[in-house]
């Protein structure tokens, strides 16, 4: 059948791909609509296909705003099927399009709060202090699998903290041109706005800043760590999908388990500990659709990838 892809703008590239290419192959047509902020790559990728010499009429792009564009291809009876990645406010609407519809099929990826749970025994800081970095802050943080909560056991927070802080360094802010930064622009202005009142909560909850805070020409954020978050905090419960991680200690496992999971969200985990015991427990206990143990990871091809709640 038809099926619309609506997607995101943090990958513009590989969001297209995930969508179209599993279409294609069981034989259905596609009809894409990007998201306003990365439109030319979805046109580019269209041209080679074109070039490539897709029947007409198989791969289709439709450009413009989610109301003018994403609600009619929701809402459209000859849509087959939507697949969807982006806000779990719009991901909410795609199913009511369908109720209002066709009841086409709706699948949907709606971000996450991911927690990077390290445990009394994780063996090796330096590793773990390496992965958290890349987990919270690669991509800038846009990023729906971000590691973006640190829970971490009491005893061992201030060691795995100067570890994070030496990890920091080398991740500079700046020109996303220039290879020795690590950090660029956040997408928009308006985005800027949104990741950025994050930093305001920081004043006004009286949090301490651990690493960064600065923010540079409206558009940059350096990589920042905000420790002593508690769960009632917006820091603790709302996707930032920004470069802002958030400190959490505990005591015990099952505490641990209960802080991790005290979110809407339940995309993906990590849990490190030099335990297999406790690595099979935490992995079970945290809801969450892809938990990996002592690394972060996206999964790979031959995982399914998708979450809870
Ligand atoms: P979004 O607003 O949910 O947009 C995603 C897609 O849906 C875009 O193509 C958007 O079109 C379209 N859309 C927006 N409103 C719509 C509506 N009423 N009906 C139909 N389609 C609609 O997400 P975003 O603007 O890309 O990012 C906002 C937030 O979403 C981020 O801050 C982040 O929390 C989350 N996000 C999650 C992921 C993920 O991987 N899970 C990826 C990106 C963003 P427009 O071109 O008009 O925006
Ligand atoms: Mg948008």
């Amino acid at each position: 059948g038809v099926v619309g892809c609506v997607l995101p703008w943090n990958f513009p590239l590989l969001m297209l791909a995930w969508k179209i290419a599993p279409a294609l192959a069981a034989g259905c047509s596609v009809i894409v609509k990007p998201a306003q902020e990365t439109t030319l790559t979805t046109l580019r990728v269209a041209e080679l296909a074109v070039e490539a010499g897709i029947p007409a009429g198989v791969f289709n792009v439709v450009t413009g705003s989610g109301r003018d564009v994403g609600e009619p291809l929701g809402l459209h009876m000859d849509v087959d099927m939507v697949a969807f990645t982006g806000s779990t406010p719009t991901g909410r609407r795609f199913l009511r399009y369908s109720a209002d519809s066709n009841l086409k099929k709706v699948v949907l990826e709606c971000g996450g709060k991911n927690p990077a749970v390290v445990l009394d025994d994780a063996e090796d800081l330096d590793l773990v202090a390496e992965q958290v970095v890349n987990g919270a802050f690669w991509n800038m943080g846009e990023n729906c699998s971000a590691s973006s909560r640190l829970i971490v056991h009491a005893s061992i927070k201030d060691e795995l903290l100067k570890r994070i802080g030496a990890y920091l360094r080398d991740w500079k802010t700046g020109d996303p041109l220039d290879p020795e930064n690590r950090i660029g622009a956040l997408v928009s202005k308006s985005h800027f706005e949104k990741v950025s009142s994050f930093l305001d909560d920081v004043k006004s909850e009286k949090l301490s800043l651990a690493f960064g805070g600065e923010t540079m020409s409206g558009v940059f954020i350096e990589p920042t760590v905000v420790d002593g978050v508690t769960p009632s905090s917006r820091l603790f419960q709302e996707e930032i999908f920004g470069p802002i991680l958030s400190v959490t200690t505990f005591e015990t496992l099952p505490e641990a388990i209960t802080l991790a999971n005290d979110t809407n969200y339940g995309l993906t985990a990590s849990v490190y500990t030099g335990s297999l015991r406790n690595a099979i427990r935490v992995s079970r206990d945290i809801r969450a659709g892809l938990v990996t143990v002592n690394c972060f990871g996206e999964g790979d091809a031959t995982t399914p990838f998708g979450g809870y709640k």
